[in-house]
């Protein structure tokens, strides 16, 4: 067992300039030492030193005990980045401490979740990427974004990189994995009585990270989008839902092509239909959004 350490420990390690430089140096010395298939690069006391600039062997050899154990890994072999390691030193090479650049607003093409108009604008507030609608004035949705993913883009090369990390967390939602920090994640449906969510959808799921505390809420027709059995009807109508911001899509819940139902109570059962033309996808839920059972329909006598 390693002995617990507070926080405030972990980042006092961390305020000199050398440990920041062995930090940078073990990650760029990997990076050009690493061969293809190799794993990671395990760095010689003597490699480190080469990269590093101190003033002598007593000093680095201390500075590589106190980071030892934390933030990198010892050997037979050598020193590695161990995970918080590497998490810090990707977090100061990409430069994510930084302010993101400003972008917006501008109008983005979409339907309005709430209001049902096309009347969408898109902006970055603080760490987040967010969209409003400049009708009725709700935010349709808001997904952190990382300084390096707005600084290193383009305007609609953002705005892809939004619609890519949106349909990537909610498939790791919806699998219960949180995007954030990896934890598993526990997921409830609630229903919202007089919801601002339209008729077609007035239930919402809220999954918790109870080790990170974020929280990821959706309405309930949103969770299943991800799903195979979804990504594969949907492909089926050339439309891929693994490239789509999860706010292309609503559309389809405001004018009622998918919907959501409670089919059954104690235990609680959860219906949800994506219909595209006269087809139809139906997803069978438990409490905990779990799909157990999917299948396909065709519309019948207008009915699905
Ligand atoms: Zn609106
Ligand atoms: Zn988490």
């Amino acid at each position: 067992m390693t002995e617990e350490r507070s926080a405030t420990d972990i980042f006092r390690l961390l305020s000199d300039d050398t440990r920041i430089d062995i930090l940078r140096a073990v990650a760029v010395a990997q990076y050009e030492l690493e061969q293809v298939g190799s794993g990671a690069a395990q760095l010689a006391f003597s490699e480190i030193y080469d990269y590093v600039e101190v003033e002598n062997t007593s000093k680095l050899s201390y500075h590589l005990g106190e980071l030892t154990g934390t933030y990198l890994r010892k050997s037979d072999d050598g020193y590695s980045l161990s995970h918080a390691g590497e998490r810090i030193v990707r977090f100061i090479l990409s430069g994510n401490y930084e302010q993101p650049d400003s972008f917006g607003p501008e109008s983005i093409p979409g339907t309005c979740l709430f209001c049902g108009e096309d009347s969408l604008e898109a902006r970055l507030s603080h760490q987040f990427f967010r969209i409003d609608c400049t009708e009725c004035d709700q935010q349709v949705m808001g997904q952190p974004i990382t300084p390096a993913q707005a600084r290193t883009r383009g305007d609609e090369d953002l705005i892809r990189s939004v619609q890519l990390r949106s349909a990537e967390d909610y498939r790791q939602i919806r699998r219960e994995m949180c995007p954030e920090c990896g934890a598993r994640l526990s997921g409830e449906i609630i229903e919202i009585p007089e919801s601002p969510l339209p008729d077609s959808d007035t239930f919402v799921v809220t999954s918790s990270c109870e080790e990170c505390l974020r929280e990821y809420n959706s309405p309930l027709t949103y969770t299943v989008v991800h799903h195979p059995a979804s990504i594969a009807f949907h492909w089926d109508h050339g439309i891929d839902v693994t490239s789509r911001g999860i706010w292309e899509f609503h559309d389809r819940v405001y004018d009622g092509r998918w919907t959501s139902k409670q089919v059954a109570s104690d235990p609680d059962e959860y219906e949800v239909v994506l219909r595209h033309g006269d087809d139809a996808v139906r997803f069978h839920l438990d409490s905990s959004a779990t799909v157990n059972r999917t299948e396909r329909v065709r519309r019948e006598r207008g009915e699905f």
